[in-house]
């Protein structure tokens, strides 16, 4: 209780987690895997965490990524019937239009499927392409941001484990984003071999000048090039498409320039150690990160520079108080956590299992970890933890969050959360945990979208956020056991990626 009550007190009166995030948003830029700017945060992360005392850092190649890709230059306007600018964001690893400004008629594709899509084949070559949308826009009457109703929390402690594993948290809208990205992705492609010279693209979750972007080519070294292409604002490409839909030609100019980095596609972590005092027990590990790798439309705050700040801050809190851990700590922060979990999955793959003839090979490290703690769900503060099925660590958890009921965290769950680098960890048989959090603003405006930057952080929770992440880690570290494993299943059975 000492500790923990240092541990509070360095992360409230002297927190550097704004400073870090400010360091990793708003200075080294969008840090999309293999660019400029993740390179940029990953060696201020390293250099950093070497300035507090940790020891080993460096950026450890995982293996072969790809390319790198940034937006250099971004004009979108309409110009016929009138001018106007539109908000458009270049989409990742797609090619720019080329050295002069572009201007020309807009062709509206009206097709739900790709047999109807085949009837333009031939007649988008070097023109400026886009695509029907259903789309429409409505007020808003719900807020923006959200934290959870202790009713909730309520529901997810009580839950029970489903026969045959844990339980998934499903998001039906997730569901059917989905299988609407999968037929776009596929008239996308048809689209992409006529070669038009731009193609204008809308996400119909965006409202409010909120654009959510994401990938239109491949990073892949020998993968085709992808033709230029932007996200528009829903409110301006809808704009365009009763206009044109009406019958009046509607022109664009454009001016975009991306650029592709291919002289190291191999991908990197940034790794750093606090290392172990105990002599039976310092060659144990508890590891903790976060993905440092975002989508370029603003400088990926909430997702995940948020989860990154709060892992770099737990660390040095834990340094400030010159803490001699009983095993050693390590942090990594992953790339191509954005393409599937890459960064992590090939982390685990190169220390800890490979497999072969369908079945898990161990390595000595993966005996060695006792749990590994992730943090990716935007800026809200912890209110609790996932099990991950894990039932064993209830008790464990339940205890470690008393001290911290105060500040809103008390919830153990036994349902499982998806979608980040945990499940690298969980699919190899380590204990990998993701906390409750709030989701403030998370998926109705920050997620994925030109709006996730610094400004969408919550410096309060974030502090809140570091100082629990900093005491599940010091009591891992200090525990006489480890922590308690589930089964560990085969690897065709144990696939779930996102
Ligand atoms: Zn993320």
């Amino acid at each position: 209780m000492d500790m923990i009550a240092k541990i509070k007190k360095v992360g409230t009166d002297s927190s550097k987690v704004m400073d870090i995030a400010h360091h990793l948003t708003d200075v080294s830029g969008p840090r999309l895997t293999n660019s400029p700017g993740f390179m940029r945060a990953a060696n201020w992360a390293k250099e950093e965490l070497t300035s507090w005392g940790l020891v080993n850092a460096q950026l450890e190649p995982w293996g072969e990524f790809g390319k790198g890709w940034q937006q250099e230059k971004c004009y979108v306007a309409m110009v016929s019937p009138y001018y106007q600018p539109l908000i458009a964001i270049p989409r990742a690893w797609t090619n720019g239009t080329g050295k002069k400004i572009i201007r020309d008629e807009v062709v509206l594709v009206k097709a739900e499927d790709t047999i109807a899509l085949a009837k333009y084949m031939g007649r988008l070559k070097d023109k400026i392409v886009m695509t029907w949308s259903a789309a429409q826009m409505k007020p808003s009457f719900e807020p923006d941001g959200n934290r959870f109703a202790d009713t909730t929390l309520d529901k997810m402690a009580v839950a029970e484990m489903h026969p045959g594993g844990p339980n998934q948290q499903q998001n039906p809208q997730r569901q059917n984003q989905f299988s609407r990205f999968q037929m776009q992705r596929r008239m996308n492609e048809m689209i992409n071999k006529e070669k038009p010279a731009l193609v204008l693209t809308m996400n119909q979750n965006g409202n409010d000048g909120t654009v959510f972007v994401a990938s239109g080519g491949q990073y892949a070294k020998d993968a085709p090039e992808a033709p230029a292409s932007v996200a528009l604002s829903s409110d301006d490409y809808l704009r365009l498409q009763r206009l044109i839909e009406d019958g009046i030609k509607v022109e664009i100019e454009a001016d975009i320039k991306t650029k592709f980095f291919d002289d190291d596609l191999k991908g990197y972590n940034v790794v750093a150690e606090i290392p172990g005092t105990d002599p039976t027990l310092k060659d144990e590990l508890v590891m903790l990160g976060g993905h440092l790798d975002s989508w370029h439309g603003a400088t990926g705050a909430t997702d995940n520079a948020a989860g990154c700040s709060v892992m770099m801050e737990a660390v040095r809190i834990l340094k400030a108080l010159n803490v001699q851990p009983r095993r050693t700590i390590r942090i990594v922060l992953w790339s191509g956590e954005e393409e599937g979990l890459l960064g992590s999955r090939a982390y685990a793959k190169n220390h800890f299992a490979d497999t072969a003839n369908g079945q898990w090979v161990l390595k000595p490290e993966q005996s060695k970890v006792s749990a590994y703690y992730n943090v990716d769900n935007g800026t809200g503060k912890i209110r609790g933890v996932y099990l991950q099925g894990n039932e064993a660590e209830r008790a464990i958890f339940s205890k470690w969050l008393e001290p911290f009921n105060d500040m809103g965290a008390k919830t153990v769950t036994i349902n499982n959360t998806g979608g980040t680098d945990h499940l690298s960890f969980d699919r190899v048989g380590i204990p990998g945990f993701q906390f409750i959090q709030d989701e403030i603003e998370y998926d109705t405006r920050t997620h994925h979208s030109n709006m996730d930057d610094y400004d969408h952080l919550v410096p309060e929770d974030l502090k809140q956020a570091a100082i629990i992440v900093a005491t599940f880690v010091y009591n891992t570290a200090q525990r006489d056991e480890k922590m308690p494993r589930k089964e560990l299943l085969p690897p065709a059975k144990n696939q779930r990626a996102f």
